[in-house]
């Protein structure tokens, strides 16, 4: 059976332990790969590897690192047909989702970062012509750099483009459920000449694997994006450490629709803000508010707009939505759509199983499901699903959507959907979220600071705000 094997100091390794984890293909539940379970001594290796890089490509040329940069954003776009195949088949999403968002935006994740640090200016001030003061800049060393799965290649490329762009050296912890592109983004590194131990990626667990790499003195700053209370792990093992940290956690986002919305727009924009990558984006929004006099008409429209969405192969060009990640996240979805079945929650569609062809029957497919009627104080309001499950509220005022929108332990982003822009801006501004989006949803621009209030991160990332993180900042201060 094939094995994804680590990449470290430039050469794939067998993890040192000899042990392999199992990788399952979540369209037929089947194993089709082994994952290298990498043991501690496999990634002190990988950090060894990247130390003794460091120094030397702290100091290369800027155009030297940005024409690494360059060339590996290229190889990316080349190897963009076996990329996609690849991250459907671990992840379950749809091939031409991939081919259309998550490839080229690894690709550009590459191209944006080289562009940013070849751009970047620092200040100076004078003082009364007597003193000048001006700022440095310098990466810190050993990058530590933890992704998740629903996003694998797109995520993981956020983090390595400015980490190698900043002078950093990077060790990578992909999740173990989807490490098939970073696996193979080794080749890439080697055939762009990128220097050895300069990006190494170390497959495996998160508790051995991810946990040596937080906690180790030799990595001073770590980049995680994933869930709330692995994110807090990670804040307790770097603390004795005081690494820089930058945490992107979950989300339990609010879409509202106000009673003036244009449902020809709306109805689209929410079917993708509710069901994209089978509901599996930190984004998503999975608590749907629509002012009362506008209820019936959208709960009609979506129900029937849900029940038109083509749930299956992934290799279909037709499908939208694939299956779940995994076994164990099918089970805590579909328990939490039993947990809305105790609250009195009415299922308007969805809540179980295509039919699908035999060798699919065994897959995580799951219909996607929309709740109403479960009342404000329900746990599925407070708890991410992570996948293809939404409720919808009615609200009187603004005012109250706002209040349910803020009613969670998480703030990570919101979408607003109406034709009035003022009332759209007055919400916005009493939302706590890190992203608000009016009249669309998920479009980036990877200039503008991205993160999460409250349980939803820590930090920004994006555009400046990367080269922040991934620099330390040093202030001169020169007497004339
Ligand atoms: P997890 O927190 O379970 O895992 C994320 C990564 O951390 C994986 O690589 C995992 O490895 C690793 N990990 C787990 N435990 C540790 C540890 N103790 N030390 C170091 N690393 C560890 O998240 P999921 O992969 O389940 O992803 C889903 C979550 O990610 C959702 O909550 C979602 O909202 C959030 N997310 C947030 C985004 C944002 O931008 N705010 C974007 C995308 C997702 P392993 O897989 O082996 O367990």
């Amino acid at each position: 059976m094939e094995k994804l094997l680590n990449f470290i100091n430039g050469e794939y390794a067998e993890p040192s332990s000899g042990q392999f984890l199992d990788n399952y293909n979540p369209s037929t539940g089947e194993v089709d790969s082994l994952v290298a379970d990498s043991n501690e001594m496999d990634m002190i290796l990988a950090i060894q590897a990247a130390n003794k890089a460091f120094d030397r490509w702290k100091k290369r040329p800027l155009k030297e690192r940005v024409d690494y940069l360059f060339k590996i954003s290229e190889l990316i776009e080349k190897n963009a047909d076996a990329l996609a195949e690849a991250e459907s088949r671990d992840q379950g999403k749809p091939v031409s989702l991939a081919k259309k968002v998550d490839i080229p935006r690894a690709a550009l994740n590459f191209r944006f970062f080289a562009g940013e640090i070849l751009h970047h200016k620092e200040v100076s001030t004078d003082v009364d012509g007597k003193l000048l003061n001006y700022t440095l800049r310098q990466p810190l060393g050993v990058a530590g750099l933890i992704s998740p799965w629903n996003l694998p290649l797109y995520l993981l490329t956020w983090k390595i483009a400015p980490a190698l762009a900043c002078g950093n050296t990077a060790v990578c912890k992909p999740s173990e459920f989807t490490s098939r592109t970073a696996s193979m983004l080794g080749e890439i590194f080697n055939e762009a000449g990128l220097p050895p131990g300069v990006c190494n990626i170390v497959l495996g667990r998160g508790e051995t694997a991810g946990q040596t790499l937080v906690s180790h003195p030799g990595v001073p700053l770590i980049s995680f994006t994933g869930g709330t209370a692995t994110g807090e792990k990670i804040l307790k093992s770097t603390a004795a450490h005081f690494k820089k940290v930058s945490l992107e956690l979950g989300g339990k986002n609010a879409t509202i629709i106000l009673k003036d919305a244009d449902l020809k727009k709306t109805i689209p924009g929410v079917i993708n803000a509710s069901f994209l990558n089978q509901g599996e984006v930190c984004l998503c929004g999975e608590k749907i508010l629509v002012q009362e006099e506008l209820y019936d008409e959208f709960v009609e429209k979506f129900v029937e707009a849900t029940k038109a969405i083509k749930v299956g192969d992934p290799k279909d060009i037709k499908t939208f939505m694939g299956p779940l990640v995994s076994k164990q996240h099918y089970d805590k979805v579909t328990g939490m759509i039993e947990m809305a079945k105790n609250d009195q929650g009415k299922i308007l569609v969805g809540g179980d199983r295509p039919d699908l062809p035999d060798d699919l029957k065994k897959g995580y497919f799951l219909n996607p499901t929309v709740i109403t009627d479960i009342s404000n104080c329900s746990e599925l309001h407070q708890t991410e699903v992570f996948g293809p499950v939404v409720t919808i509220q009615p609200f009187k005022y603004s005012a109250d959507a706002a209040k349910w929108a803020n009613n969670s332990e998480y703030g990570l982003s919101a979408s607003i959907w109406t034709e009035s822009l003022t009332k759209a801006h007055k919400l916005a501004q009493s939302l706590d979220v890190g992203t608000v989006w009016i009249n669309t949803w998920l479009n980036r621009d990877l200039r503008v600071p991205f993160g999460g209030f409250k349980h939803s991160g820590q930090g920004r990332e994006g555009g400046e705000h990367s080269i922040d993180f991934f620099t330390e900042q040093k202030t001169v201060s020169l007497q004339l």
